[in-house]
């Protein structure tokens, strides 16, 4: 089986190929630095994270997110709080780093900044005037949007028709209404570089297009981001870069994910109805979130609530359970491979849900295991099914002991199973069955099987 995509641009799943021989290249739209990220924020980081790991086990990837650190947002922040642009933008990159990894989402190879590729973005917009694709008017320069005649093909819209129909207030120096911002000119106040235009600074789109080419050349293999990045931002870095690299195709396969939302609302800063990863994390293992994010089809929409959350916990709680006891000898952890089918559910246009079920199925197959040697291949491939999809990377102990603070601790729970048994052994069962009740009540279930007590946390 080849690896299948859903482009967005064919609007259909095809199999994937990339332009170059075992190469591959991928550009994701990353973070805007003015916040914190939300879940919303972190559904494109980790779906994304996870095509990377799959694209890896086939090919050399090279696989480029940046971090957008010059935005009219980031400005406004800035005069908010009163803090310099470069701390809040610094703060908010090591912040969404942090966060990020706390998902288990690897860094990507490339991290480039909008700010430290100006003058690439210049060499561009000066591309677009020569050729007959911008203008300046005003210091500002405008991409002319009528000089490309495939404006509109990946996100299907008929721009023209669109303005048309709006009363849209139409700048005074622009050609057309739907002419968009390459370059803008800045006041002292706001955050600019010299440029043949005056001093000023980019619109958003030049970034990501500039960036992409920079790094992974005219003609990228795939280039992702989350839906609500369709239109404008990826119909117009299309227009950009096709049009600057003399019809160049830009990118090969468009892949978007759907919108994370909340009582079916879109989580979204501007609503304010957004959960923070970095707070969740304080209260939540990194793996529930990403397992959470990872429960519905990347294209899918997914509804986030407190369930959300409690499933991907029981989930996970299942599959350490799975593998809880068995010791893999390390040489044959490193040489296990995760089953085929579940390979190929994510092979197939990320299809998690599946994904899921093949991981289910394994650990099925591993609690009914009872020859040790069948029992140490399936969890070493529980482990490499676990490594490919970020999950399983606790040891398991350690997982059913992890708590929050104000629990019991692991160790108040042993001595407390170790006080229930002794009480057993006594026949002192009135003492034994209060133990259990405060264990129960704390949300910790213990089973007696023939190897002794043991015990997870219920929520
Ligand atoms: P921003 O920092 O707003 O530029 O967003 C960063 C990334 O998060 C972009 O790829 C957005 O498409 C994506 N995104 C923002 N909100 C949501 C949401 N509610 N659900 C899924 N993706 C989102
Ligand atoms: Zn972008």
């Amino acid at each position: 089986m080849t690896l299948h995509l859903h482009d967005t641009r064919q609007g259909r799943k095809i199999p994937f190929e990339p332009m170059h021989d075992g190469k591959v290249t991928m550009y994701l739209c990353g973070p805007t630095v003015y916040n914190y990220a939300h879940i919303g924020n972190a559904r494109p980081a980790v779906v994304f994270d996870l095509l990377a790991r799959v694209l890896r086990r086939r090919y050399e990837l090279t696989f480029a997110r940046n971090f957008t650190d010059v935005d009219d947002k980031i400005n406004a922040a800035s005069i908010e709080t009163g803090k310099p642009i470069d701390e809040i933008t610094a703060k908010y990159m090591t912040a969404y780093n942090e966060d990020m990894g706390a998902l288990g989402v690897l860094p990507p190879d490339i991290e480039p900044r909008a700010t430290r590729h100006i003058d690439d973005m210049i060499v561009m917009i000066e591309a677009l005037i020569e050729k007959g694709h911008a203008y300046e008017a005003d210091g500002h320069v405008l991409f002319d949007v009528d000089s490309y005649k495939d404006y509109g093909s990946l996100s299907k819209r008929d721009l023209r028709e669109m303005i048309a129909g709006s009363r849209v207030e139409v700048a005074p120096y622009k050609k057309a209404a739907h002419d968009f911002v390459l370059w803008k000119p800045s006041t002292p106040e706001l955050p600019g570089w010299e440029s043949p235009w005056g001093v000023g600074r980019p619109g958003w789109h030049i970034e990501c297009s500039a960036m992409a080419a920079k790094h992974l050349g005219d003609t990228i293999d795939i280039h992702a981001g989350g839906q609500d990045l369709v239109f404008p931002h990826h119909e117009n870095e299309l227009a950009q870069s096709c049009c600057a690299h003399d019809g160049a195709d830009f990118a090969r396969y468009w892949v978007h994910n759907g919108f994370l939302s909340m009582d079916h609302e879109k989580m979204s800063k501007s609503l304010g109805n957004v959960v923070l990863v970095h707070d969740l994390v304080k209260t939540v293992p990194g793996e529930v979130v990403r397992l959470a994010l990872l429960s519905a089809h990347y294209r899918q929409p997914l509804d986030w609530s407190g369930d959300t959350l409690k499933s991907a916990k029981r989930m996970l709680d299942r599959l350490y359970g799975a593998v809880r006891g068995i010791d893999v000898p390390e040489d044959v952890r490193a040489a296990a491979e995760p089953p085929e089918a579940l390979v190929a559910a994510l092979e197939d246009d990320i299809n998690t849900p599946k994904a899921m079920a093949e991981f289910f199925a394994l650990a099925k197959d591993l609690n009914k295991a009872s020859d040790g040697g069948e029992k140490i291949r399936l969890a070493a491939s529980m482990f490499a099914s676990g490594d490919l999809m970020g999950l399983l990377q606790s040891d398991p102990e350690e997982w059913f002991a992890g708590h929050v603070e104000g629990e019991l601790s692991a160790e108040d729970i042993e001595s407390l199973i170790e006080k229930r048994n002794a009480a057993r052994k006594d026949k002192d069962f009135a003492t034994a069955d209060a133990v259990r009740d405060q264990l129960a009540a704390a949300n910790i279930k213990i089973e007696d099987g023939a190897g002794g007590t043991t015990w997870r946390r219920d929520d």
